[in-house]
């Protein structure tokens, strides 16, 4: 895992901090800040939840992690921050990437106006998983 990133963005890297980065380093799970606090909590039993909630706010105040807004219940972690799309399971609140290039056009009213750095697509669904436990 590369920390270089980190150290030239200004992010002091506490043990506690590192132990959150790694869980969250590949994770496709979007995890929430609860999930990540269970996680890590088991290896750093000094670990506090606001810890957690302080890594993450830090780390997408710098653009090192998306925060989604897709599942209604909580906010829910990305450690990918390439521009990709998202899909929510809304029985057992999954939610899978979706790398797609929707080739969505901005009006070009706006697109005089409005430097356009991105855009996010929020699918809403029933999983396989689920899908299957409903007709049974
Ligand atoms: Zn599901
Ligand atoms: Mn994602």
């Amino acid at each position: 895992m590369n920390m270089n990133k980190y150290r030239d963005i200004g992010f002091k890297l506490t043990p506690q901090r590192l132990a959150i980065l790694v869980y969250l380093e590949g994770n496709k799970e979007h995890p929430s800040a609860e999930e990540i606090f269970h996680a890590v909590s088991d290896k750093y039993p000094t670990m506090s939840f606001a810890t957690v909630y302080n890594t993450l706010a830090a780390l997408s105040k710098k653009g090192n992690v998306l925060e989604l807004t897709i599942d209604p219940d909580k906010r829910r972690y990305d450690p990918n921050t390439s521009m990709h799309n998202h899909l929510i399971c809304m029985t057992c609140k999954k939610i899978v990437d979706i790398h797609h290039d929707y080739n969505i056009v901005v009006p070009d009213s706006l697109k005089n106006e409005f430097e356009i750095t991105g855009n996010h697509i929020e699918f809403y669904g029933v999983c396989p998983e689920c899908r299957n436990q409903k007709s049974t």
